[in-house]
């Protein structure tokens, strides 16, 4: 046996991290599981933006609580996050798309956030040198950005001083129960012994709790960035515009992407989940380009391998070259004058998406003793530490400071879903 603690948590990404620390932070004896490494998958991956803006309107108190938890998060961890609030920038490229960002003003309003609209000459002030004549943009300043690679190490840092357990390269095979609650966890060093797991296990949720007989609806779409060569500095903000959504990093080099398009794999799972997900691909359908490949191949393998969680230790999708051509000439485009900028490596992620675009998080009825935060739907950055700080109260105090009844996995089945409403 591998040990005992009072929870296991599984999945080390920014969501497990954090989880592990708020635990550990309150005095619980967290282990905390890993198949790979810490942020090996979507949590180091990701563009780095913290948007609040433009949100499913249940996801925005959530949104707004994390962005108050980044602004002091560096203190909090003792370490340098690379947090910069420089605001979020989601330029329109219609006057419907303007319209669209108005009507979300209503939920911004709501919620008393600084969120405003602005004309095309303030995108210009606040993108300098951009060319472009969209009509304007959603901004607000309180958005932020931060260094992906650095933030759930930190959190698993931090969690490890204050006396978690943290375990990598060691894949969690199954959730185990009695008598309809969890008693453990089996990895494959053996067992650990929990009367509760948290499962924070990203794109490998649904296959995790698959095995216990929990149905969640998941899929994965493909994003791919690229890191460009420095240039002088364009703007403090995170922007999303049509021609390509990109952030500044502190040494003057750019992420950038081919805006709000990605790569849709086919996997067995995609038959599975196929009905569920039609409302969001009538959406977004249009941004997605199919593919069928190595992703169908492993997942096809990974129904028949003994051992799934061990046959991958870390999910690493190609980068799509076409999203590389069309991020860099867009770059050159709205700034004609960045001068000589090239890409200087590129890589790719799963998203892993519900079919609502809003999370999981939230305890099971069965079996008992089993909590999810998973399903972040691309958001999973931004919301990482006020989920992982959830996710512990709904572990020690059975319930959570914040209203996580929207996120519950039941909406799937007991039609309480609103369906797939972001904006951005
Ligand atoms: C290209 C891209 C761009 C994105 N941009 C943004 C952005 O700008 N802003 C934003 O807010 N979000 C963004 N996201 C989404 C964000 O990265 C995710 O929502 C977030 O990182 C999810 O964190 P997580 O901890 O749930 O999952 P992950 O980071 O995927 O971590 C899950 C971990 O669980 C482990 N695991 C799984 N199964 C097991 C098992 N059986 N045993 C042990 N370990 C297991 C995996 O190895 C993995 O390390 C982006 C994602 C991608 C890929």
């Amino acid at each position: 046996m591998l040990g005992q603690a009072d929870v296991v948590v599984v999945g080390g990404g920014i969501v497990g991290a954090a989880t592990a620390y708020y635990l550990a932070k309150a005095g619980a004896k967290v282990t905390l599981v890993e198949k790979g490494e810490i942020a090996g998958e979507q949590s180091s991956r990701n563009w780095g933006f913290v948007r609040q803006q433009g949100r499913d309107p249940f996801e925005v108190p959530l949104a707004i609580e994390s962005v108050r938890m980044w602004e002091g998060l560096e203190a909090e961890l003792g370490a340098d996050l690379e947090w910069r609030q420089g605001g979020g920038l989601a330029v329109a490229g219609t006057e419907a798309g303007m319209a669209a960002y108005e009507r979300w003003l209503d939920v911004a309003r709501q919620y008393q956030m600084p969120t405003r609209l602005i004309g095309n000459r303030e995108v210009r002030d606040l993108m300098r040198g951009a060319e472009g004549s969209w009509p304007g943009a959603m901004y607000t300043p309180t958005d932020g950005q931060a260094e992906p690679a650095k933030v759930a190490p930190a959190f698993a840092a931090a969690a490890r001083a204050r006396g978690a357990t943290i375990t990598t390269g060691c894949a969690v095979d199954a959730i185990q129960t009695a008598g309809g609650a969890v008693t453990g966890v089996a990895t494959e060093r053996g067992e650990i012994r929990a009367r509760t797991v948290v499962c924070a296990a990203g794109a490998w949720s649904s296959r995790l709790l698959g095995g216990v007989g929990v149905a969640m609806p998941q899929l994965a779409i493909r994003g791919t960035v690229s890191r460009t060569s420095p240039v002088r500095e364009l703007t403090p903000a995170g922007v999303w515009a049509p021609e390509l959504a990109f952030r500044q990093r502190r040494d003057g080099t750019l992420n950038i992407v081919d805006g709000g398009a990605f790569d849709y794999d086919l996997v067995p799972a995609t038959a599975r989940w196929a009905r569920d997900f039609m409302p969001l691909w009538k959406l977004f359908g249009g941004n997605v380009r199919l593919g069928v490949g190595a992703p169908l191949l492993a997942g096809l393998l990974g129904m028949v391998h003994p051992h799934p969680f061990r046959a991958t230790r870390v999910l690493n999708p190609p980068p799509q070259p076409l999203r590389i051509g069309n991020a860099l000439a867009g770059l050159r485009r709205v700034f004609p004058d960045v001068g000589d900028v090239t890409v200087t490596r590129s890589w790719a992620g799963f998203i892993d998406m519900t079919p609502d675009m809003i999370p999981v998080i939230g305890p099971l009825d069965s079996p008992s003793g089993l909590v999810v935060a998973s399903g972040f739907s691309g958001h999973g950055f931004m919301l990482g530490p006020i989920a992982g700080r959830l996710a512990s109260e709904i572990v020690l105090r059975g319930q959570a400071s914040l209203d996580v009844a929207p996120f519950r996995l039941a909406r799937f089945r007991d039609g309480t879903s609103m369906g797939p409403r972001p904006l951005i």
